[in-house]
C-alpha cells in the first residue's frame, strides 16, 4: 500500500533562503531587517521568560488583537493573528477554496477550485494551492512587473473573476514594485471571490489596501511582524478583513498556533513604533542610494518600495554573480525561474553591509 499521497510525492516544496552557519557572511538573501528589534521589545521578551512558560498562551492573541485594532482603527473581530503570515496564507486556501473533485470538474464552476495570482509573486501561494489539490491560475504581471488593469486582465482571457481566492503581493515580491490603492481597488471590485492583499513589505513606503479590507466584503490584507519589525524569529503575522471572513479563518486555526513570547514581542513592538519608523527611514535611504550606485555601474535596477531590490547585473549572467558574490562573503538570492532568471534579489542591509556589498560588486566588475 502507498503510504504517502501521490499529490505529496509529486510536490515540489517551498525552498526557503539559506540560513548559513558561517556568521561571517553578509546576509542579503531573505529580506530580514538588518536592525534589531527595539531594546524595549527585547526586554519585554526576557521579562516573560519565567515559570509561565508552562502555561498555554492566549489562544486568540486577545491583547495583541486589541492593540492592533487600535493601531489600524478597526475592531478586534476584524483581526486574526497567525504563526507568521505564512500560516494565514495556508488557512486561506483551506478556508476559501474547494479541492478539485476526484471525478469530474464542472467547467462552469472552475472558479470555486481556483487559487489565482499575478506572477512573479511570492512562490508559496502556488505550493499551498497544490498541497490543497486546488487549481492554480497564474497570470503574468506586465513586462515591468506592473499590475495589469482589469480590462487588460480580462482581455488576456486567462484571468478568472470567479476565482475563489486571488493573492496579490503588494508591494510585489520579488520585484519590490508598488501598486496604487486605486489599481488594487479595481481588481477587488471586479472579483466575486476573496482577494488577499499580501502586504508583507508595505511599511517600506507603498500604499496600503487596508481601507479596502475594511469596506469590501471579499478583501483581506495580511501583514507580518517579520520584515519591517525585525521579528522573523518570533513568527507573528496577522490579517485584517470583514468579520465574517476572519471568523471563518479563526474556526480552522489551531488553538495555540501563536506562541506566547511572540505575542509579548509583538505587543511591545506596538508600544515603540517611533523606533521602527526610524529604521524604515534608514532602510529606504539606503535602498535609494544603493539603487543609484548600481545603476551608475550598469545594473538595471527595478524601482522598489520594499526592503529589497531586484537588479539585473551586467555580464556575467546573474546565476554566476551569485557564486562570485558568495566567494566574497556576500549572500544574495537568485531564482532560477522564467522572467527573474537574469536578476538578483538583494535585501537592503545596514549601511556597513551595503558598503561591503558595493565593494564586492566593484571588485567583481574589475575582475571580469
Ligand atoms: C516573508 C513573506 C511572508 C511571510 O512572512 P511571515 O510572517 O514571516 O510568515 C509572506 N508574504 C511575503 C510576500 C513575504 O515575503
Amino acid at each position: 500500500m502507498r503510504l504517502i499521497r501521490s499529490l505529496i510525492e509529486r510536490l515540489e516544496p517551498y525552498v526557503p533562503g539559506e540560513q548559513p552557519k558561517d556568521p561571517g557572511l553578509v546576509k542579503l538573501n531573505t529580506n530580514e531587517n538588518p536592525y534589531p528589534p527595539s531594546p524595549r521589545v527585547i526586554d519585554a521578551v526576557k521579562d516573560a521568560v519565567d515559570a509561565r512558560l508552562r502555561l498555554y498562551p492566549n489562544p486568540t492573541a486577545a491583547v495583541l488583537r486589541d492593540k492592533l485594532a487600535r493601531y489600524h482603527g478597526c475592531r478586534p473581530e476584524n483581526i486574526i493573528v497567525g504563526n507568521g503570515s505564512d500560516e494565514l496564507l495556508a488557512l486561506a486556501v483551506r478556508c476559501f477554496v474547494e479541492p478539485v473533485p476526484e471525478r469530474c470538474l464542472p467547467e462552469d464552476r472552475r472558479g470555486e477550485y481556483t487559487v489565482q495570482f499575478p506572477s512573479p509573486c511570492y512562490s508559496l501561494y502556488s505550493i499551498l494551492a497544490r498541497i490543497h489539490g486546488a487549481l492554480v491560475n497564474e497570470v503574468p504581471l506586465d513586462e515591468d512587473f506592473g499590475l495589469p488593469g482589469v480590462e487588460k486582465l480580462l482581455a488576456g482571457g486567462r484571468w478568472n473573476t470567479n476565482a475563489a481566492l486571488t493573492f496579490i503581493t503588494t508591494p510585489n515580491a520579488p520585484s519590490g514594485r508598488a501598486y496604487s490603492k486605486a489599481d488594487l481597488e479595481n481588481i477587488c471590485a471586479a472579483q466575486a471571490g476573496v482577494v488577499w492583499l499580501d502586504e508583507a513589505y508595505v511599511d517600506f513606503g507603498a500604499e496600503t489596501g487596508l481601507d479596502l479590507a475594511l469596506s469590501y466584503p471579499n478583501v483581506i490584507v495580511s501583514r507580518t511582524f517579520s520584515k519591517a519589525f525585525s521579528l522573523c524569529f518570533q513568527r507573528i503575522g496577522y490579517c485584517i478583513g470583514p468579520e465574517k471572513l476572519i471568523g471563518a479563518l479563526q474556526k480552522i486555526r489551531d488553538s495555540y498556533s501563536v506562541n506566547g513570547l511572540g505575542q509579548v514581542a509583538a505587543e511591545a513592538t506596538l508600544e515603540d513604533l517611533e523606533y521602527y519608523y526610524g529604521c524604515f527611514e534608514r532602510i529606504n535611504e539606503t535602498r535609494e542610494s544603493v539603487s543609484e550606485q548600481l545603476t551608475a555601474m550598469g545594473f538595471d535596477v527595478l524601482p522598489s518600495k520594499a526592503n529589497f531590490i531586484l537588479v539585473r547585473p551586467p555580464c556575467p549572467p546573474a546565476g554566476e554573480w551569485l557564486g562570485l558574490l558568495r566567494r566574497k562573503k556576500i549572500l544574495v538570492r537568485w531564482f532560477d525561474k522564467p522572467r527573474v532568471r537574469d536578476y538578483l534579489r538583494v535585501s537592503i542591509g545596514s549601511c556597513e553591509e551595503m558598503e561591503q556589498f558595493m565593494n564586492a560588486v566593484r571588485e567583481i566588475i574589475s575582475e571580469t
